[in-house]
């Protein structure tokens, strides 16, 4: 089987100002894969492209194996879509949601059916089938999308930051049901500001800042590039970061230094490394 998601040398350009510039990379069939970069990095706009709401301006995309452009409506067959935007109908109930998307992907009946029971089952929302999604909690809105993308069976779920603004134990409940799904086979690309999610969840990371993939690779590799071993100087009101090969060097060079005050030694983790290559904390 080829990549579940292949770009090649795509750009976007909004007002003559490339938004996303010569991006390349590939997802294979059964990752997860995570797509971090601080605000206006290009993230959306890439998903957008990713799920055939927007065209590249230049570029090749395939997603499923079929052209983003040219084959719009195989991919969209294909795909889950959880995004910010394309929320659920909060004036219809969590089961007309779920029914007018299944009519939407001409699912027939008596599948339409089953598979609105099944999905509901699966994110624990039996119980509120009848119920209008304007009395959700936050969870369940997110939980019902989910649901809803999952209907027409796709291969590739996108998930545009699917636990924003969730309690802990809600967060915790979906990432539960996105390894779940994973382990079924499911493909996913997410995006998210929460590096523990990432760490948690993804098999591979993407970095973007400013348009373009600046860093990819597993969590290991990432750390293996940029250093393992940190030196934090904490100053007055910020702190300043020393990355090192491994640990013995970082602790090494803390050894050598005359004043010691406010050094301290600890293994990098994804945030340093954000950091450092985007000189940008996270909001
Ligand atoms: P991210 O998701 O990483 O925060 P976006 O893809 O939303 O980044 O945005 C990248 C840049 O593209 C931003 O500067 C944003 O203002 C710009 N942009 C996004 N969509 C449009 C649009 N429809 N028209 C003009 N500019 C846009």
């Amino acid at each position: 089987m080829g990549a579940a998601v292949d770009l090649q040398k795509v750009c976007k350009v909004y007002n003559k100002i490339p938004v996303v510039n010569d991006l390349s990379f590939t997802i294979e069939p059964g990752e997860i894969f995570g797509l971090l970069g601080p605000n206006g990095a290009g993230k959306s706009t890439t998903i957008r492209m990713l799920t055939t709401l927007t065209r590249p301006s230049s570029g090749e995309i395939s997603v499923a194996g079929y052209d983003a452009v040219r084959q719009s409506l195989q991919v969209k067959n294909h795909i889950g879509v959880v995004l910010q935007q394309t929320s659920v109908d909060i004036d219809l109930s969590v089961w007309e949601n779920m029914e007018f998307h299944g009519r939407l992907h001409h699912i027939s009946n008596p599948q339409r059916q089953h598979r609105i029971n099944q999905w509901l089952d699966y994110v624990g929302l039996t119980e509120k089938r009848d119920a209008l999604v304007k009395t959700l909690s936050g969870g369940m809105k997110r939980r019902l999308q989910i649901a809803r993308a999952l209907l027409h069976q796709p291969d590739i779920l996108f998930l545009d930051e699917p636990t924003v603004g969730l309690d802990p134990q809600t967060r915790r409940r979906l990432w539960e049901i996105i390894l779940d799904l994973n382990k079924q086979g499911m493909t996913i690309l997410l995006t998210t500001h929460y590096m523990e999610e990432v760490e948690y969840l993804c098999d591979r990371i993407g970095i973007m800042d400013g348009g373009k993939l600046i860093s990819l690779g597993t969590l290991q590799q990432l750390r293996q590039q940029h250093g393992e071993g940190l030196v934090v100087k904490q100053k007055e009101e910020s702190w300043e970061y020393k990355f090192f090969p491994n640990l013995e060097a970082a602790n090494l060079y803390l050894e050598q230094q005359p004043d010691k005050t406010g050094l301290m030694v600890r293994p990098s983790n994804l945030e340093d490394i954000f950091v450092e290559l985007t000189g940008h904390q996270l909001d």
